[in-house]
């Protein structure tokens, strides 16, 4: 028998599908938290809607401090939408040392599995060895041993180590030649983009004032003290002040940028790391497979995501702007050789890639000295001229950490400047992220099941929005119209657009179909069939002009266009 709600709190759960509550978080949310932002000084004001920055201001909300969050674009835009996915321990840094790292990884692994069942899962691994392989068997065993011990014996499972007749049952289409055996490990996966979304969400619902789409041109200073920003609205272009008792900048790669305007040395050396999704069925993996790559020996990942697998990453020094960094034709070729010399038979080409996506790294330390792979992933705080403080470096699977070490000294920064008491500390290391209250995902989705959803999308839908599935279901139940895809091939349903935009602050169409939905990322032709019709429906919601609408369209195609550009760029070299 099903269980009855497991929660007993007033906002519900899908057990108990007529209690939901989800919170508004909309255009209209955000224009009103502009205008409270501009009349009313913030304890904390938030530079960076990333996970870095929305886990900052969703610590500082639960902290009751008076909390505000602003980010140039969407939620999730930056690094914190162009990651590999991965929570993970970080296999990779035991060849580093970087034992502290690990440790921590591990922890926060565990805890956002258990708040954030929908949007982290866990995900096995397969590490295949080769006759000559830079890390042969024993030293795999051995690095998998302190893997899980690091881990304190609770990762997912622990490791095993498997012979050749195992791992060829478990992965048929690897490269059989020279295979020695290897090993399945644990780590996890997650939605990186939509996680930096419930951060925000529910830094909001804790009393955080939040806004997309909202730029910092410059500091406000008052007696050589950062008392505030300058910003523009990018969407209406208007222009306003922001105060603040403190600020935090918590802007990724570009952090250095902002500084600078204090006087700061910049502290960052910045890589990129692409990835190509190609369909699974070109790779056949039926697990994530771990692989170092035979061109320069770097490890990379071979990871399943619904019907497609993504292999990444790059690790290459970049002077590329961060709003500019896209897949060239130099990573794509070096990413589908690697996952050549392991899948042959695959023999994946140009035109396998349905989508590209890069990032940038930004690594705490300017020195060229060590190759862009050996150089730490830890962060560091650091405190500048007129007391703005940045958060630098990390890991999309520490920020929860990070940032609470950051609110750690915003905290002792306003005690020393008005005497306030100690408030208490947040609980994010046991409170859900919005959906997550239900760990049971497949009930969740046998819910949606039994109302008629088909499994694809159901599973689609839980995997997304958690308990607030049922949301979505409901807005479907409204209009008919609302319950079909869209994208052709793809699970997401045009209700989601409605859900989006109400209760997810989706401001444009790119953040409706790359963030929210992952059409862009995971339709063929990235939904540009279907954004036609889309746009009309966020139209709807947001109430554009037609040249609101022409602009949208005109912008996803030429993201759609540039995502793919690698293409003619190896058909001119
Ligand atoms: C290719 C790649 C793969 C990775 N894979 C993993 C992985 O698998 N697992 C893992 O744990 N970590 C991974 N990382 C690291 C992880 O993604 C980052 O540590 C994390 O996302 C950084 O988040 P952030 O919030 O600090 O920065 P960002 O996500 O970049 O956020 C910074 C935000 O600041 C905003 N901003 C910038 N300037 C302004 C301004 N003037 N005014 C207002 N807003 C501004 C930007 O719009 C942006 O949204 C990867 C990184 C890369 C590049």
């Amino acid at each position: 028998m099903i269980p009855a709600c497991q929660l007993n709190h007033a906002d519900g759960c899908s057990r108990c599908p007529d209690t939901l509550v989800v919170t508004s978080f909309s255009h209209a949310t955000r224009a009103e938290d502009l205008a409270t932002m501009g009349r009313d000084a913030a304890d904390l004001l938030v530079i960076g809607g990333g996970v870095t920055g929305a886990g900052i201001a969703r610590d500082a909300a639960m902290r009751g401090l008076r909390t505000a969050l602003i980010d140039k674009g969407d939620f999730g835009s930056g690094t914190s939408g162009r990651s590999s996915r991965l929570v993970h321990g970080g296999l990779r840094y035991l060849e580093l040392g970087d034992w502290r790292l690990v440790f921590e990884a591990s922890r926060e692994r565990r805890t956002l599995l258990r708040i954030a069942p929908h949007l982290v899962w866990p995900r096995s691994f397969i590490f295949p060895v080769h006759a000559g392989a830079r890390v042969p068997r024993w030293r795999l065993a051995a690095g998998l041993w302190l893997y899980d011990l690091l881990a304190a014996f609770r990762n997912v499972r622990a490791h095993r180590m498997l012979s050749k007749r195992r791992l060829r049952q478990a992965e048929p289409g690897l490269r059989d030649q020279g295979l020695r055996g290897g090993a399945r490990y644990f780590d996890a996966q997650c939605d990186d983009s939509r996680l930096a979304l419930a951060n925000a969400r529910d830094a909001r619902r804790h009393g955080a004032l939040v806004a997309n789409y909202v730029r910092v041109d410059r500091f406000a200073l008052s007696d050589g003290q950062v008392r505030g920003v300058h910003v523009t609205d990018t969407l209406g272009g208007a222009t306003m002040s922001l105060r603040a008792l403190s600020v935090v900048n918590a802007t990724g790669p570009w952090s250095d940028g902002l500084r600078a305007q204090l006087g700061a040395a910049p502290a960052l050396r910045r890589t990129k790391g692409a990835h190509v999704a190609v369909p699974r069925a070109r790779l056949g993996n039926r697990e994530a497979i771990t692989i170092t790559s035979p061109i320069d020996g770097r490890v990379m990942f071979l990871v399943p995501w619904g019907d497609l697998t993504y292999i990444g990453t790059t690790d290459t020094d970049t002077d590329d702007a961060p709003d500019e960094v896209g897949a060239s034709a130099d990573d794509v070729v070096y990413l589908l050789r690697s996952a050549n010399a392991y899948y042959p038979d695959a023999r994946l080409g140009p035109g396998d890639v349905r989508a590209t996506w890069a990032g940038i790294r930004s690594l705490v330390g300017t020195s060229g000295a060590m190759g862009p792979s050996q150089v730490s992933r830890e962060h560091r705080i650091v405190e500048d001229q007129g007391g703005l403080i940045s958060v630098l470096g990390g890991k999309l699977t520490t920020y929860r950490s990070m940032a609470a070490e950051t609110v750690d000294l915003v905290v002792r920064r306003l005690r020393a400047m008005d005497g306030r008491g100690e408030p208490p500390r947040a609980s994010t290391d046991r409170d859900p992220l919005p959906g997550g209250e239900v760990s049971e995902l497949d009930l969740l989705c046998h819910d949606l099941e039994r109302e008629g959803v088909g499994q694809e999308t159901a599973w689609h839908l839980v995997r997304s929005y958690g308990t607030e599935a049922t949301a979505v279901v409901r807005l479907a139940r409204t209009d008919p119209a609302l319950g079909t895809p869209l994208a052709q091939g793809h699970p997401a349903i045009q209700a989601e657009v409605v859900h989006a935009i109400r209760r997810e602050m989706a401001m444009t169409l790119g953040d409706l179909l790359i963030r929210r939905t992952h059409v862009f990322h995971e339709a063929e032709r990235h939904g540009v069939p279907e954004a036609l019709a889309l746009v009309e429906l966020a139209a709807v919601e947001l109430g554009w002009s037609a040249a609101r609408k022409a602009q949208e369209l005109a912008d996803y195609v030429r993201a759609a266009e540039q995502n793919l550009a690698f293409r003619s760029e190896l058909a001119s070299s």
